[in-house]
């Protein structure tokens, strides 16, 4: 470890290299300074040995008072991208930091709309400010919509949350809530069912919905009139099934389902790393499912009754069966067992056509925790021993399971959409 003196243009990032290593390192919660080698800006020549090679590695911007990391002359290390390169950007960032030039300081002067980071830098422009990159992100649900920036961490700087209305007064606070932040991208996980197909004249429309106003209404079209960045745009379960895939319960997995059972019932898939949209999007709510034997109700889906998931174990159809909302009923009422039973039905059948590797509920419903014990053991008892995997004989409390970023991983997966869509610019 040696000094570099003064600013300029560094040498090389000989250690974590691209920003998936650095969302690696974020899992470690290691502030890295602003003049870290880790940071990637630019391709540039490395110099290795004495000998000048042409190389895919990064030249990066140093500020006065970082550290130059060893690692910077041993690409090897580079290559692994690990404990030991993280550490010495660790290290780094001490030094770093006893001069104020660490990410967070900047990040948050230039949070305040102040600060010489965004003057010194015109990447502030683009949302890029003091190297860490400021991504938007909109959780739009049929009755809230949250809105919040974050980082390429995961972490959420700030959020507001606002009652979804007509779509011009809910755009209207969206737009006024990003105008001014300077975001680089933002990534939208939206209530549906919407046009995911990139290729339609309607892509980023709000489809078939009952909302009023928002039946075909143009969503993406009108954020990105206002708020000209890069989008990224999925529903909002596929947003937090992306979200739980990088941060959460399902980390580094690349097959799982998340569920929400709320007011309404949605299913988002992750398949082989990546999000599955097909022929319109998956709508795991309303697949069939039996009826339990001792269950009456009529059904509450407008378009299938008492036949599909939504319209029997949802929010309201709770509420519509047992004359009160759900979260009254106490754990020991017998709509549990009967709600489980409809879940375990739909997921049981997921399991066998998707092989998941993780299945993830969320939403109001599983607010009861008590259900998942009593899904886990019907799942099991459907399947009846035929899928051989010990994540479901042995291990399934670890396999269905609630959300590992709790209410945040709506927020988070619209943020790891919005990643996604700078990613897909090559930034
Ligand atoms: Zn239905």
């Amino acid at each position: 470890m040696r000094k570099r003196k003064g600013g300029g243009v560094g040498e090389t990032a000989g250690a974590a290299r691209t920003l998936a290593d650095m969302r690696w390192a974020a899992r470690g919660r290691i502030t890295i300074p602003t003049g870290c080698a880790a940071w990637p800006i630019e391709a540039a020549a490395v110099r290795r040995g004495g000998r000048r090679e042409r190389r895919p590695f990064f030249r990066v911007p140093r500020l006065k008072g970082a550290v130059r990391s060893r690692y910077n002359r041993d690409d090897r290390a580079g290559a692994f991208a690990g404990g030991a390169a993280i550490g010495a950007c660790r290290k780094a960032g001490k030094a770093a930091e006893a001069g104020g030039s660490s990410v967070t300081a900047r990040r948050q002067a230039a949070l305040r709309g102040t600060g010489q980071s965004k003057r010194a830098n015109p990447k502030a422009k683009r949302g890029i400010i003091g190297m860490t990159v400021l991504i938007g992100a909109v959780e739009a649900g049929g009755t809230k919509f949250v809105c919040g920036i974050g980082n390429e961490n995961g972490d959420i700087l700030e959020r507001v949350s606002f009652p979804t209305e007509a779509p011009d007064a809910t755009l209207k606070r969206t737009i006024d809530f990003f105008r001014g932040r300077r975001v680089a991208a933002i990534g939208i996980g939206s209530f549906g069912p919407i046009d995911v197909n990139p290729d339609s004249p309607t892509y980023g429309h709000v489809t078939t919905t009952p909302k009023p106003g928002w039946n075909g209404f143009d969503f993406l079209g009108a954020m990105k009139r206002e708020i000209p960045v890069p989008y990224g745009w999925d529903t909002d379960v596929n947003a937090a099934v992306l979200g739980e895939a990088r941060w959460g319960a399902a980390s580094g997995l690349k097959n799982c389902l998340y569920y929400t059972i709320g007011t309404g019932v949605g299913v988002g898939v992750l398949a082989e790393g990546r999000l599955v949209h097909g022929l319109v999007h998956p709508e795991g709510g309303h697949v069939p499912v039996r009826r339990h034997p001792k269950d009456a109700f009529e059904g509450n889906c407008p378009y299938h009754g008492g036949d599909c998931l939504e319209g029997m174990a949802a929010g309201p159809a709770l509420e519509k069966r047992w004359g009160v909302k759900a979260h009254l009923l106490p754990p020991d009422h017998r709509a549990w067992e009967i709600e489980a039973h409809y879940l375990a039905e739909a997921i049981a059948a997921a399991v066998l056509l998707l092989s998941p590797q993780k299945v993830i509920l969320g939403g109001g419903v599983m607010k009861q925790a008590h259900l998942f014990p009593m899904i886990r053991k019907r799942v099991q008892r459907l399947l009846n021993g035929y899928v051989q995997s010990a994540a479901i004989t042995e291990r399934i409390d670890d396999y269905i399971v609630p959300p590992g970023l709790g209410d945040n991983a709506g927020l988070a997966g619209a943020l790891a959409l919005g990643i996604g869509a700078l990613e897909a610019r090559g930034v």
